[in-house]
């Protein structure tokens, strides 16, 4: 067998799918700025969980994924960290004007899940920003506050959007949020969004984006629903699937 093999079967790592990058056993691989490693060190984050471990490379890498893990094994760094990553790189090259953005769109089935990503968001880019980086902007668009304050957050340059499904699609029925440059896209603990009519409504969502995109679906478990939605919605995914031992 050889390393990569190795490497997924010790740690309960399943792939499919066609050229799936290699596992990494060390942040210090995945090419993150020293910065970035450092905010993970604070926060007690020195060596990737298995989802981690399989899932940074693979989004990093550009892959459509499908990332399946249990709760509290890290799943949230794995589609952050790419996604500022690539704003950063976006914003040095060609930096967003007033009203420009978001580049990536995260959709968390509730409030309290989408607050959750934001913070790590903010944690992160605020401490890319206070070390010279580019300042990445992330706004939440969430039911039960404001709508106000968010339309007058949407009007600066907007890198970052994580969002619940219903204010999401009244902003972009508004034409207040625009996926014409968003080019990555997140869909959070897919399997709670099955009640919330989450078929018709993602499909309504992704007829708004016009760019080519990378999408990444996450989930705790992968009810055939979810599995057949992935299948048609992504484009040759990578799926990594993270058991428990004896699970
Ligand atoms: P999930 O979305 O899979 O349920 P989270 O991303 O919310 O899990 O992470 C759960 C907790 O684990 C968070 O408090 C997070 O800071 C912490 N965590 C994430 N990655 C690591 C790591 N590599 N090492 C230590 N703690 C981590
Ligand atoms: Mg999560």
């Amino acid at each position: 067998k050889d390393r990569k093999d190795k490497i997924r079967a010790r740690h309960y790592i399943l792939v499919e799918g066609d050229d799936v990058p290699c596992p990494l056993l060390d942040m210090k691989e995945m090419k993150f700025p020293k910065v970035m490693l450092r905010a993970m060190k604070r926060k007690g984050i020195k060596h990737p969980t298995p989802i981690q471990m399989q899932g940074l490379p693979v989004a990093l890498s550009g892959r459509d994924m499908i990332g399946i893990a249990f709760t509290g094994s890290g799943k949230t760094l794995v589609f952050t960290l790419p996604l500022l990553m690539f704003c950063i790189e976006q914003e040095m090259e060609l930096p967003f004007e007033k009203g420009e953005g978001p580049y990536g769109l995260i959709i968390c089935p509730s409030r309290e899940l989408a607050n959750q990503t934001a913070e790590v968001l903010k944690y992160y880019t605020k401490t890319a920003h206070e070390a010279g980086l580019p300042k990445i902007k992330t706004v939440l668009c969430i039911g039960g506050f404001s709508l106000k304050s968010q339309l007058d957050e949407l009007k600066e340059a907007v890198h970052i959007i994580v969002a619940t499904p219903g204010r999401l699609m009244d902003l972009l029925d508004k034409k207040s949020i625009r996926l014409t440059l968003c080019r990555y896209l997140v869909l959070d603990e897919a399997d709670r969004m099955v009640d919330v009519r989450f078929e018709e409504d993602i499909r309504t969502i992704f007829s708004y984006f016009t760019a080519q995109r990378q999408t990444l679906l996450f989930s705790a478990t992968m009810p055939k629903k979810i599995q057949n939605f992935a299948m048609s919605a992504l484009v040759s995914p990578v799926t990594v699937n993270v058991g428990r031992a004896g699970a």
